[in-house]
């Protein structure tokens, strides 16, 4: 790969794109170092969640699950229909605006951390790689010459490789989508029943194969619009990962201490870099915060018997003003604010009723007044259990005297994830009606626990 003065260039093209604009292809270098040993470690306990989690279940529900396409999601098995959009609206502001505070504190650890595309892409797919090819030089060198029977052989495995896991991929992601139940129907029956599946399959698995053999860190540097947000979402105080320049400059290529800085020029925190950038350029768009270069520095500065640290977690004013990572108030603050976004949103989902309903008048019905002395209103109910179990049903007025008559066709059982309807009177003794319109509580029960508490707008001709 052609190498050009970084320090200059950097801001006049993107890092993987040549001088004739061709792809310059990555062969990023193995770090080795305490973080990509916690990244290694990280990333056993995400992929076992990852693909196990499907197969977890809470009361017969998956333990989560997203099915975009009939508009229902599964959170620790509790599920959530069109029904709680109001709840799912508040979710998304407080999502999005966990990600902005997030992201102004923080930076962007997302992204080297937990992101699945930086997750399957350094700790699998170029496992893989280096394990198949050899390490970036070898890589580098092989494919520059002419191909050799033996390297076909080794990139056709490769690529099989990559293939059956982007298949593995593709499915656990459907089961996130569907359920692992239906997935596996959709793998024991005929294709032709489940063409729209099958279909989705194949393109996911060809996409993810895409993404992991070609595309690699364009996807995090050009596609991702979290990526595009960074301009936006940083300023000067945020969490980067960022090279010390007041310590490491003038740089020092003969490593004498004759007042020349730390940085020894050794060019490792580039090589390592899996974007092709030079953090010694300062933050940028394509930085993934996957702190391979802050392993790659500490093993040279620990090489030239130097402090560690000369690429860090830190914000540009720390290193202006020569400190190190703190606690500031401003992280407080906005660590707190996120703690009490996240406490919201806790406390919505567990007060969330399993049975949802609205209660209307039957439009054109005027109250009636009853034989024994009380005025009745028609209402109609709609309700849905939430759940994914059938549940029996109930509706109870909590105002003495008040009654409820249900008509026609009544409901004893409400059956999981359905929404059901039923018609019914509410009698309120003649003497008690004091206003021309009230309303009146209306519990909905299943056995002796209280699902929901509705109300009803009851109107008298008085
Ligand atoms: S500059 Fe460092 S942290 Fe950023 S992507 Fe490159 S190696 Fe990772
Ligand atoms: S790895 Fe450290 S010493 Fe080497 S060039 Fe990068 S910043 Fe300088």
């Amino acid at each position: 790969m052609e190498r050009e003065d970084s320090s200059v260039v950097f801001r006049n093209r993107h890092s993987t794109v040549n001088k004739e604009g061709k792809r310059n292809w990555v062969y990023a270098l193995q770090p080795k170092g305490k973080l990509y040993q916690y990244r290694t470690w990280l990333s056993y306990v995400y992929i076992v969640a990852f693909f196990g989690m499907p197969f977890l279940k809470i009361d017969g529900n998956p333990l989560f699950q997203f099915n975009l396409l009939e508009g229902e999601f599964i959170f620790f098995g509790s599920l959530f229909t069109p029904q709680d959009f109001v709840m799912f609206g508040v979710g998304m502001i407080i999502f999005i605006l966990f990600i902005i505070i997030f992201t102004l504190i923080y930076g962007r650890v997302f992204c080297g951390w937990v992101c699945p595309q930086t997750i399957f892409m350094e700790m699998v797919f170029r496992k893989i790689e280096y394990w198949l090819e050899g390490d970036a030089n070898k890589q580098r060198l092989a494919n520059q010459k002419k191909w050799t029977t033996e390297l076909y052989l080794r990139k056709t495995i490769k690529h099989i490789l990559f293939l059956a896991l982007s298949f593995a991929i593709s499915n656990t992601f459907l089961s996130y989508v569907i359920g692992v139940d239906q997935l596996f129907t959709i793998m024991r029956e005929p294709v032709s029943q489940h063409l729209g599946g099958f279909i989705a399959l194949v393109f996911f698995t060809g996409a993810f194969y895409v993404v992991y053999a070609f595309m690699r860190e364009i996807v995090c540097t050009v596609v991702c619009p979290y990526g595009r947000l960074q301009g936006v979402l940083l300023d000067k105080n945020s969490i980067v990962v960022a090279y010390n320049n007041v310590r490491g400059e003038p740089r020092n290529k003969k490593k004498t201490t004759d007042g020349a800085g730390d940085c020894i020029d050794c060019g490792m925190c580039v090589q390592v870099c899996p974007t092709n950038i030079d953090i010694r350029n300062g933050t940028q768009l394509e930085c993934i915060n996957c702190t391979a270069c802050i392993d790659a520095c500490n093993m040279m500065m620990e090489k030239v018997g130097r402090p560690k640290d000369l690429i860090m977690y830190a914000s540009e004013n720390a290193i202006a003003a020569g400190e190190k990572f703190k606690w500031t108030y401003r992280i407080k603050g906005y660590s707190f604010v996120l703690g009490v976004l996240m406490v919201l949103l806790g406390v919505l989902v567990v007060t969330r009723t399993t049975f949802d309903a609205t209660i209307l008048r039957v439009p054109g019905q005027v109250m009636q007044e009853n034989a024994d002395g009380t005025i009745s209103n028609l209402y109609r109910i709609k309700v849905t259990n939430k759940s994914n179990k059938d549940l029996p049903y109930r509706l109870v007025s909590t105002h003495p005297g008040v009654t409820i008559e249900r008509i026609g066709q009544t409901l004893d059982t409400l059956r999981g994830r359905q929404l059901a309807e039923e018609t019914f009177f509410l009698k309120v003794p003649a003497n008690a009606v004091k206003k021309r319109k009230e309303k009146y509580e209306i519990v909905l029960m299943s056995g002796e626990k209280n699902m929901a508490e509705k109300s009803a707008v009851f109107i008298a001709d008085l």
